[in-house]
């Protein structure tokens, strides 16, 4: 028996199977091109990477996009991202503490105490502690985002890159370079900046390690070995860490599991959906509502603010 587990982010859709012993099988991270294609594709290119057929006994879904995503795969079991992703940290990092996550777009940082969830910090509004600037960064600068971590470990000078706001901090990593600092030191002087956002906006209470780093981030070496520096402890960054959400969501599934699973397959580019959007003409409110269409037939809608037409 195998417990699919989807993780649909701003930025990036990840995949996860484990089996019933909570082994993983594997993970698949991919960009977020519109939720329905990526889903789509991202079940298939899975299916494809799994060498041995796998039965799907149950199927849990999380992150920002999941209230769609959990009708559009026939998903189980639907978790907040918080849950999720303490989860399956927990699976590896029994005794974490802290669980620091700089997410695409939207960030984290989760409390916990023997195993238990007490608090949580979340920035979904500005995107000065999140990975995507510094991905659009590394595109302007011509870099592989892949190599940012490892040429700012290389700098040899401090560099102050203005970090509060990522137009302000683009615009003064471009200068800093313009004036003739080496990009090993600006990129670094970045690294460092958007990890003392990110502190300053989301760890305001102070709590002992163990510390865990995860998201797509936290392969950046860099990014790792700043927070290491500004924290003054170590900061593990756990197996699968770009998709700890997708884990936790597998395994919420397999904790949590149904009589019979609602997983419309691996096969689903062969379902006909797509997005319809109209205004509702009920009230001053002139909400946007957001349906998934199957063969003509909504069957899922948001964006309603009285909930009238959310289901
Ligand atoms: S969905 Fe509800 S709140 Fe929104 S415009 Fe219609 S009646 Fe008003």
């Amino acid at each position: 028996m195998h417990y699919l587990g989807v993780d649909v982010g701003s930025v990036s859709v990840k995949f996860a199977l484990i089996d019933e012993k909570k082994n993983v099988v594997d993970t698949l991270y991919m960009r977020n091109h519109g939720v329905i294609p990526t889903v789509k594709k991202g079940l298939a290119d899975f299916q494809a990477q799994l060498s041995n057929g796998a039965k799907v006994s149950g199927v849990g879904v999380t992150g920002s996009g999941a209230g769609f995503s959990k009708v559009l795969i026939g998903a189980d079991v639907h978790k907040t991202e918080i849950l999720a992703h303490a989860i399956g940290t927990l699976h590896f990092v029994p005794k974490v503490s802290v669980i620091f996550e700089i997410g695409g777009e939207d960030s984290k940082v989760i409390f916990l105490r023997d195993g238990i969830i007490t608090g949580f910090e979340m920035n979904r509004i500005c995107s000065g502690g999140a990975g995507a600037f510094l991905d659009s960064l590394a595109g302007r600068l011509d870099i592989p985002i892949s190599e940012v971590g490892r040429l700012a470990l290389h700098r040899e000078n401090e560099v102050n890159i203005a970090s509060r706001c990522t137009v302000f901090a683009t615009t003064d990593a471009i200068h800093k370079l313009n004036t003739g600092y080496k990009l090993e030191d600006v990129l670094m002087g970045v690294c460092n900046g958007l990890v003392r956002n990110y502190l300053a906006m989301l760890y305001r209470k102070v709590s002992p390690p163990p510390y865990t780093f995860q998201g797509a981030t936290s392969k950046n070496v860099a990014l790792k070995h700043a927070l290491e520096q500004q924290l003054g402890a170590e900061v593990i960054v756990p197996p699968h860490a770009p998709c700890l959400g997708a884990i936790g969501a597998a395994i919420l599934a397999l904790e949590n599991p149904p009589q019979q699973t609602q997983f419309k397959g691996f096969e689903l580019a062969k379902f006909d959906y797509h997005i319809s959007s109209f205004v509702c003409p009920d009230c001053e409110n002139h909400c946007e509502i957001t349906q998934i269409m199957q063969s003509g037939e909504p069957i899922a809608s948001n964006g309603s603010r009285c909930g009238k037409l959310n289901f």
